[in-house]
């Protein structure tokens, strides 16, 4: 079971996921939980080189090439080796935020995108993407009110550039019905908790 958390910048995914993660050990349940890009020691130095802030000559291609590639070896060293044993994986990114981020957002195509992603991890798609859903003008106040948060090349996108990422996201959803679980990210930190409890409870 391969369960992926998207969406937008502040959308709370790295800290639901925090939050979730202490319920299901509490619990006592098996699992692994991960993070994109990065994960492991190869692809979190490839995100330090796409995040470099001193990097603002990065061509958008090579910004696609470096997420697939990352995504390539935590997928290998990483994910399949715990699907294979039957472990379920929640990640926090996953593909659909190359599509929605390198593909629409930047403008080079979401199918690509899609193939150089191919390339990288075969056809193994998420069984589940929970979608935080939010108003990018939501979630960027929220990251500009939050200074313990890394600071990161993207963080001089637009207003105009995470639209295009919420928009995407919403194209994606569209497209896969039964892969998408879309949950209201606009609400506290506790009711985001308890929706994505919701849906994970009845998975793991
Ligand atoms: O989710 P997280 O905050 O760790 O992502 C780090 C940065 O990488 C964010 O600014 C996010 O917008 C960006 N990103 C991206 N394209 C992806 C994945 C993440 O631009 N495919
Ligand atoms: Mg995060």
């Amino acid at each position: 079971l391969f369960i992926t958390f998207e969406g937008p910048e502040g959308a709370g995914k790295t800290t639901v996921l925090k939050m979730v993660v202490e319920r299901l050990e509490r619990e006592g349940k098996k699992f692994v939980a991960t993070r994109e890009p990065g994960g492991n020691e190869i692809a979190e130095k490839i995100r330090d080189i796409i995040l470099n802030p001193a990097h603002t000559a990065m061509d958008a291609r090579t910004e696609a090439l470096l997420y697939a590639a990352a995504r390539s070896q935590h997928f290998a060293e990483k994910v399949e080796p715990a699907l294979a044993l039957g472990i379920p994986v929640l990640c926090d990114r996953f593909i659909d935020s190359s599509l929605a981020y390198q593909g629409h957002a930047r403008g080079l195509g979401m199918e690509g995108v899609r193939s150089i992603n191919e390339f990288a991890i075969g056809d193994r798609m998420p069984d589940l993407t929970i979608l935080f859903d939010l108003k990018p003008e939501v979630g960027l106040a929220r990251i500009n009110a939050h200074s313990g948060r890394e600071i990161n090349r993207l963080d001089v996108e637009s207003l105009a550039f995470h639209t295009k990422v919420c928009e995407a996201y919403k194209i994606l959803a569209d497209q896969n019905p039964e892969r998408f679980r879309i949950i209201d990210a606009s609400k506290s930190l506790d009711e985001v908790v308890e929706s994505v409890w919701e849906i994970l409870k009845n998975e793991l």
